[in-house]
């Protein structure tokens, strides 16, 4: 295809070590931009200053060379590029304004009535229009268009047709925290396009982040990248394995037999893929042309 040349990433946060859920979306991003001969780009997404661990940045680059995933050129921080976020703030403009809603605020509006209790809260607009009396600008939120409705719409490589009414189910969304850090979604979206990012390819858990994603690179002006979302490891409780939720990490440092069949082994059989090796270079040799093989599937819808 015409397409540029393929840059793919793997953007992990630093809130701990890495573990298998982390390690699927890292093997996957990585085959695919083998696949395609492209390159692969690692970046620390450090933005949340709340749940940063400190240390877990290199603990989790070591892993990935340990487990044979060499990113080309240079690991970036995103705790090193707030002026790109202040500048696509800039860009803006009017776009932008300060909200004073609690949490409980939000949780309690009309719109929300209906929300159970594990569901993404809409934001109602209260703040839209200028701060009511009394209240403190405490975040900033980006205004989704309201008529007509914003309703974005991708091609996901994986899950196929996916499409998000903005408006009705996300509202205006918040690109600076409450507690000042940067929001994940403006520095990715930033990001992705100031590194030239072609394709994303990351965990489902992001699915219902895109269209939010979508709709800044619109605003922004940025190219849209394309996406392929991949299939999450749960836990036993059915919840997504998270650093948060006590995941636990698969990289002690010790034993790259053990780094193989413990870890590497289990995230390409969870992804789908039949790989049987000895050595992490066999592993790899394996990988590479299953994942090719696997693209011939896809899409396989949700
Ligand atoms: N930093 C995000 C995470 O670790 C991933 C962001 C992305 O791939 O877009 O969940």
């Amino acid at each position: 295809t015409a397409r540029s040349p393929y840059i793919g990433r793997f953007a992990p946060s630093p809130t701990g070590p890495l573990h298998i859920g982390s390690l699927v979306a890292a093997i996957a991003s990585y085959l695919d931009a083998k696949v395609h001969q492209g390159q692969w780009l690692v970046r620390i997404e450090d933005v949340d200053g709340a749940r940063n661990v400190a240390g877990a940045d290199e603990h989790i680059l070591a892993s990935l060379l340990r487990c044979g995933m060499q990113w080309d050129g240079e690991v970036t921080w995103q705790t090193r590029r707030y002026a790109l976020y202040e500048q696509a703030m800039q860009q803006l403009g009017d776009l932008v304004y300060p909200c004073g809603c609690s949490r409980r605020e939000i949780a309690d509006s009309q719109v929300n009535a209906a929300a159970g209790p594990n569901q993404a809260l809409i934001y109602p607009g209260t703040c839209r229009h200028g701060l009511a009396p009394g209240k403190v600008g405490r975040a900033l939120r980006v205004k989704v268009p309201q008529s007509p409705h914003c309703v974005l719409s991708f091609e996901d490589r994986w899950f196929g047709h996916t499409s998000q009414d903005l408006t009705a189910e996300v509202g205006d969304f918040i690109i600076v925290r409450a507690d000042r850090y940067w929001a994940y979604q403006l520095a990715v979206v930033v990001d992705d396009g100031a590194q030239g990012i072609t394709d994303i390819v990351r965990g489902v858990d992001l699915l219902d982040s895109t269209p939010r994603q979508l709709y800044l690179q619109q605003v922004l002006n940025l190219p849209q990248p394309s996406y392929l979302h991949v299939p999450v490891v749960l836990n036993e409780a059915g919840d997504k394995m998270s650093k948060q939720t006590g995941a636990i990490a698969f990289d002690d440092g010790s034993d790259p037999q053990q780094l193989l069949q413990k870890a590497m082994l289990p995230a390409a059989r969870f992804l789908g893929l039949d790989v049987q090796a000895e050595s992490i270079d066999a592993f790899w040799r394996a990988a590479i042309p299953a994942w090719a093989q696997l693209l011939q599937t896809l899409p396989r819808g949700a």
